[in-house]
């Protein structure tokens, strides 16, 4: 990677990624891109430019003007958004999908994009999910990360483009608010027990999800796109994971730090459906064996990051309005 585009870049991954791979690769080498355009540092700390993914000819075209060697694909409609309006979530997880790697075809650029742990089913084996396995989702989501994953599989056999991937879970962080998925209700406990002290969660007790804490999921996108391509046996869509918890456990990890933190439930039948379909731990091994997946955050060392990293946010927002 040495000259990189990304879209949707003002996410709740991007915002972190592009800061990350300015450090690493230098401002100038980074461009920035989504639909819209608001005042952050992702705007100001770099090349920017507002652009629509699904439109091929303007997608090309930034990849050119920019002379990308790497394109990484974020763009899309998550899982809870994405049930609420599946025509839109088909044209833009699949059509932006397609001006990517129709980009990446005709510049012979490297092409990274998540898939999701929504790419599993409810007929798929919930404990230890293995990396290949029934895929069968019933969400318009779930359906558009499992097409996906075939697509890039595609060019890259077809087409000899240098197509990666990984399934995340739920990634919790704390610089730019999640987009609309099923479990953001982590993220959002976090900042309602700093701000409140209490949580009500949509996601009942005894729902087990996995999920990765943000400096974990940007590293690894760093590192398999870093990765020896002899090495990769699966390439699209390597199972990630750095812990596996229900809201109970979030909670009880909050309070080391907020003893009088409360919980409760107010379950959302919908992403309560959408979460039931999903595995409840995965197995990391093949992102393992093939290019040396690793974690530094378990639901400790996140929580203290989380907490301390909100206080101060919070502590700095008082301040301003004071
Ligand atoms: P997000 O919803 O926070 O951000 C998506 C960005 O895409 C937004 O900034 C939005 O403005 C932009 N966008 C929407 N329509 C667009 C269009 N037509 N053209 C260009 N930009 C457009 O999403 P995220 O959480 O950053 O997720 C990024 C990717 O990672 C997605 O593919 C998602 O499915 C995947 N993923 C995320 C998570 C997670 O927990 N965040 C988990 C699994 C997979």
């Amino acid at each position: 990677m040495k000259r990189i585009m990304v879209t949707g870049a003002l996410g709740q991954i991007g915002c972190d990624l592009v800061a990350k791979l300015r450090q690493i690769y230098g401002e100038e080498a980074v461009l920035a891109t989504d639909i819209r355009q608001i005042h952050h540092e992702t705007v100001q700390s770099g090349p920017f430019r507002t652009l629509d993914v699904t439109d091929n000819t303007a997608f090309y075209e930034a990849a050119r003007e920019h002379k990308a060697d790497t394109i990484i694909h974020l763009a899309a409609l998550l899982s809870a958004k994405a049930e609420s309006d599946p025509a839109l979530a088909w044209h833009l997880n699949m059509g932006g999908l397609l001006s990517g790697l129709e980009t990446a075809r005709a510049l012979s650029c490297q092409f990274f994009t998540p898939s999701s742990i929504a790419a599993f089913g409810s007929d798929t084996p919930k404990n230890s999910t293995p990396q290949d396995t029934l895929q069968r989702p019933l969400t318009m989501y779930g359906v558009s990360k499992v097409a996906g994953e075939l697509l890039c599989d595609y060019y890259y056999h077809k087409y000899g483009v240098d197509t990666r991937g990984l399934r995340f879970p739920g990634l919790i962080s704390h610089s730019a608010p999640p987009g609309g998925g099923t479990t953001d209700y982590a993220v959002d406990m976090y900042g309602s027990a700093i701000s409140s002290g209490s949580y009500t969660s949509y996601i009942n007790k005894g729902t087990y999800l996995d999920m990765m804490y943000m400096p974990d999921a940007i590293q690894a996108v760093i590192t398999l796109m870093e990765a020896d391509p002899s090495k990769l046996k699966h390439r699209n869509a390597f199972n990630v994971s750095a812990m596996s918890v229900d809201p109970e456990a979030i909670a009880t990890n909050i309070r080391r730090h907020i003893p009088e933190f409360t919980l409760d439930y107010d379950v959302d039948p919908i992403r309560q459906a959408i979460a039931n379909e999903w595995p409840d731990s995965i197995d990391a091994t093949a992102a393992r064996e093939e290019w040396g997946f690793d974690v530094q955050y378990d639901l400790n060392h996140m929580t203290d990051d989380m907490v301390s990293k909100l206080m101060v946010k919070l502590q700095a927002d008082q301040s301003k309005i004071s």
